[in-house]
């Protein structure tokens, strides 16, 4: 009769933890990963919509904006500057058709707190006159180049039928930063009812905005996918009524 060895108790528990360990080891190695987790559902109330706002054009990169705003449904605001909408009349037309808003800029991007009171009100009053000439009624916004204002100028404005339209969320375009960070200015800092600010030309009509043109329909897809929605600002005014809708901060963030 076989005698079990005093040692083979003791040395059997170890073997048994091993092939366990090695068992559960390749079992673990032969599951599949878990498949990613789905993207998360939108972070904004239903109903959010944002308002895209181009200052300091028209320019030559205007009508691909305007391209790829109507390919995806999405209507916009073009603060114009008088004497681009002088140089781009068509384009002003063409955007005014495509039922986005159009409103006043002045007539060349002057600083107007640095003017006089009868040539702030040249400016404002020439590039009212300018687009109601070319879609057929005058603005009932604007907007201050610069962001700058004082009681002086935003008095003459009213007195021209003019509400002012500020802006919430800066994407820095105008100083060409590269289209990713453009586009993460915006996503970063959108929330409900944002005014966004970008750049569809430049008060010299010299500057190049192809990264604008890049980031916008990324912007859009983007803020889409984050359950936004897009808006017009009311650009013109009702038969008694002045416009409504977001108005922005009631003072600047920064250069426009
Ligand atoms: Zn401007």
């Amino acid at each position: 009769m076989w005698a079990r060895p005093s040692w083979f108790g003791r040395v059997r528990s170890p073997w048994i933890i091993a092939a366990a360990l090695a068992f559960v080891l390749v079992a673990a190695a032969c599951v599949p990963a878990p498949p990613p987790p789905p993207p998360p559902p939108p972070t904004v109330p239903p109903g959010s919509k944002v308002y895209l706002t181009f200052d300091d054009g028209p320019s030559e990169y205007t009508p691909q904006i305007l391209s790829v705003l109507q390919a995806k449904s999405v209507p916009a605001t073009f603060f114009v500057v008088g004497q681009n909408a002088a140089q781009h009349p068509s384009t002003v037309q063409q955007a005014h058709a495509a039922g986005n808003g159009i409103g006043n800029h002045s007539w060349d991007h002057t600083d107007l707190t640095t003017l006089p009171p009868d040539l702030v009100r040249t400016q404002l009053q020439s590039t009212s006159d300018q687009i109601a000439t070319l879609t057929g009624a005058p603005p009932a916004v604007w907007r201050p180049p610069f962001g700058a204002f004082n009681n002086t100028v935003t008095q003459i404005a009213s007195s021209l039928g003019l509400s002012m339209r500020l802006w919430d969320v800066d994407t820095a375009d105008h100083s060409t930063p590269g289209v990713n960070a453009i586009v993460d200015n915006v996503v970063n800092s959108a929330r409900p009812d944002a005014i966004i600010l970008l750049h569809d030309g430049s008060p010299g009509d010299d500057e190049d905005r192809s990264q604008t043109v890049a980031a916008v329909p990324i912007i859009i897809d983007t803020l889409r996918s984050l359950g936004y929605s897009f808006g017009s600002l009311v650009t013109t005014a009702g038969a008694s009524s002045a416009p409504t809708g977001p108005t922005g901060p009631s003072v600047p963030i920064g250069r426009e």
